[in-house]
């Protein structure tokens, strides 16, 4: 059931990040918008992959198998067709809508490989970072099809699909218990508009993937990424739209932990990244 949360002070953008054209994978095209230093100023979250194209050279090639270890991976395809399979023995396709959460944990080694060869392939990967002391639990899978998506409407016909955490009283398809992540994608008509609540002390950003979004009244074009200010006395995020437009709205609990990245491993110590590296080169990892 809807329970429409009263925003009394929206959050604020803080600035927006355009994100760098890069390629992954066994050279599939994308940009990455958050990375680096943003680890830490949008802590949980280690990073997005922004991905979208209509020329299959930008995206065939896929992601081979390749090892993770010490956080979640959030997969949410837009458009299109992608093959998951992984070391622990899950299997799944997702499509059109579709989410696919995978906990690395200790260590998982898998392939994400696009199932078509024309038309469009659109989505994201986001990096939920996992706290040091679950950095080492079993791998889990799960794969929701988009009708497995809890939705709700606004008045005014925005329509928010809630793929994790709770918003304006709707549980999402998955909620975690210390970052309480929250995932959410945002479609506004023209002259449409969108609340939710948002504990202030969450980091948080909105990423426009069409048409032109207002936050709390700044306009925020296509393919940007606006970080929104942590004040202490915001309740919430506020988003308009003067034509039909999409965005998604990513938030949660900072960790506040050492982060140490290399590559595909992020982990708390060079040590546990000497050791990640150890265990995948003597097949350990997974
Ligand atoms: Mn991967």
């Amino acid at each position: 059931m809807i329970v429409p949360v009263e925003v009394h002070r929206a959050r604020a953008v803080e600035r927006l990040v355009e994100g760098i054209a890069t390629s992954d994978g066994a050279g599939v095209k994308l940009t990455r918008v958050l990375s680096g230093a943003l680890q830490r100023r949008l802590d949980p979250f280690l990073m997005l992959d922004v991905f979208g194209s209509d020329d299959p050279q930008d995206y065939l090639a896929g992601f081979p198998d390749h090892p993770h270890r010490g956080f979640e991976t959030v997969t949410y395809l837009l458009t299109g067709r992608m093959r998951h399979r992984d070391s622990a023995g899950h299997e799944g396709l997702i499509e059109n809508g579709g989410v696919q959460w995978m906990t690395a944990g200790r260590g998982v080694i898998h392939s994400e490989l696009p199932e078509q060869e024309h038309g469009v392939m659109e989505g994201f990967q986001l990096w939920l970072n996992l706290p040091a002391r679950n950095k080492m639990t079993a791998p889990w899978y799960r794969d929701f099809g988009s009708a497995e998506i809890p939705e709700y409407v606004l008045d005014g016909g925005t329509r928010a699909r809630v793929i994790a955490g709770t918003s304006n009283g709707v549980a999402g398809a998955v909620t975690r218990s210390i970052t309480e992540p929250l995932f959410l994608d945002v479609l506004l008509p023209a002259g449409g508009s969108f609340s939710s609540d948002l504990p202030a002390a969450h980091n948080a950003f909105v990423y426009v993937v069409r048409g032109t979004v207002s936050v709390a009244g700044m306009t925020v074009p296509a393919r940007r990424m606006a970080i929104l200010e942590n004040a202490p006395d915001a309740d919430g995020v506020a988003l308009a739209a003067a034509e039909d437009s999409r965005a998604i709205l990513v938030a949660g609990r900072p960790l506040a932990e050492p982060i140490v990245q290399h590559g595909p491993f992020v982990m708390n110590t060079q040590e546990e990244i000497r050791q990640a590296l150890e265990d995948y080169r003597d097949g350990r990892l997974a």
